[in-house]
C-alpha cells in the first residue's frame, strides 16, 4: 500500500459527469481507486462511463439528484451494491451556482441553492458514515469537500451561493472534530476560478478582467482541483484534518 496511491480504494464523487467532478474522478482512478459517481443527466453519464471504461478507468454511474432527500438515500443503497459497501472515500463536489442580487432571489431560489450546496453535503456525509468506519480501521477514510473561495470573500450577485460554501468550510471543521476518533479525516478544497461549464455561464469580459487581476493571472484547470483532492484522500494526507485550502492562483491572498 504506498503511501502516495489510491490503490484498493473506493470512492463516491458527486457531479462527475463535467467539469471539476468529471477531473476528481478521473484522477482517482488513475490513482488506482474504484469510483462511482452520480449526476442528474442519464445519456451524458453513459457516455462518461463508455469513455471511462475504454481508458480502462474502473468507474460506475447512476441518475441522482442530490438535491432531494429520497434519492441521495437511494445513491447510498446503489452503493451499497457497486462498491460492496466499502467505502474509504466521499467527494462532496455537486453543486450549482446561482447569480441573481440578493433583493430578487425567492424562497424557491434560496431553497433549491441550499438543498443542492449544502444539505446535501451533509446528508451524503451521514448516510457515508457508517461505510467510512467500516473502512476507517486501515486509517485511510476521508471526505473531501469541494467549497470555494466565495466562502472566503463577498462576491455581488453570489450571496446564498456564498453561505453554502462558508457553511461547508464549517461543516468540514466540525465533522473533522466529531470523526477525527472515528478514524475518518474531513477536509475541504476551495477554488478560485476554474474553467467549467459554470465560469461559462458568467459574462466573458467579466471572467477576464478577474482573471488577469489575480497574481497567477489566469483561469485554474480542473486537473488542478483535482489533484488536490487527491493528495488530500491519500495515506500521505495522514494527519491533516478540517482543512480548508485554496486553490485559486493567489486570489485569496493578493
Ligand atoms: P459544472 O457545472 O461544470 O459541473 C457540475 C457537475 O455536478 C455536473 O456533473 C452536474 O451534472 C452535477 N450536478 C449539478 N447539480 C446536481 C444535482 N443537483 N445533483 C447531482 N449532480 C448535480 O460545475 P463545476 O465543475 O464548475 O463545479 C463543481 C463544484 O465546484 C461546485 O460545487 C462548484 O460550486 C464548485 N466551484 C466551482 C468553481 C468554478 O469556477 N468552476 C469555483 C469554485 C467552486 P448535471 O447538471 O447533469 O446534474
Amino acid at each position: 500500500e504506498g503511501r502516495w496511491s489510491l490503490a484498493g480504494s473506493t470512492a463516491l464523487v458527486t457531479g462527475g459527469s463535467k467539469g471539476i467532478g468529471h477531473a476528481i474522478v478521473e484522477e482517482l482512478a488513475m490513482l488506482g481507486a474504484r469510483v462511482h459517481t452520480c449526476s442528474r443527466n442519464a445519456a451524458e453519464l453513459e457516455e462518461c462511463r463508455r469513455r471511462w471504461e475504454d481508458k480502462n478507468l474502473r468507474v460506475t454511474v447512476s441518475v441522482c439528484d442530490v438535491s432531494v432527500r429520497a434519492e441521495r438515500e437511494k445513491l447510498m443503497d446503489t452503493l451499497r451494491q457497486t462498491l460492496g459497501g466499502k467505502l474509504d472515500i466521499l467527494v462532496n463536489n455537486a453543486g450549482q451556482s446561482m447569480v441573481k442580487a440578493a433583493t430578487e432571489c425567492t424562497g424557491e431560489d434560496y431553497a433549491l441553492v441550499m438543498a443542492t450546496n449544502i444539505e446535501s453535503c451533509f446528508h451524503l456525509a451521514q448516510l457515508a458514515h457508517p461505510l467510512l468506519l467500516r473502512s476507517a480501521g486501515g486509517g485511510a477514510s476521508s471526505v473531501v469537500h469541494i467549497s470555494s473561495i466565495a466562502g472566503f470573500v463577498g462576491f455581488p450577485g453570489l450571496a446564498v451561493y456564498s453561505m453554502t460554501k462558508g457553511a461547508m468550510n464549517q461543516l468540514t471543521r466540525s465533522l473533522a472534530a466529531e470523526w477525527a476518533g472515528d478514524g475518518i479525516r474531513v477536509n475541504c478544497v476551495a477554488p478560485g476560478g476554474i474553467n467549467t461549464d459554470i465560469a461559462k455561464d458568467m459574462d466573458p469580459e467579466i471572467v477576464k478582467s478577474q482573471a488577469t487581476q489575480l497574481p497567477m493571472q489566469r483561469l485554474g484547470e480542473t486537473e488542478e482541483v483535482a489533484s488536490v483532492v487527491a493528495f488530500l484522500c491519500m495515506p500521505a494526507a495522514s494527519y491533516i484534518t478540517g482543512q480548508v485550502i485554496c486553490v485559486d492562483g493567489g486570489r485569496t491572498i493578493a
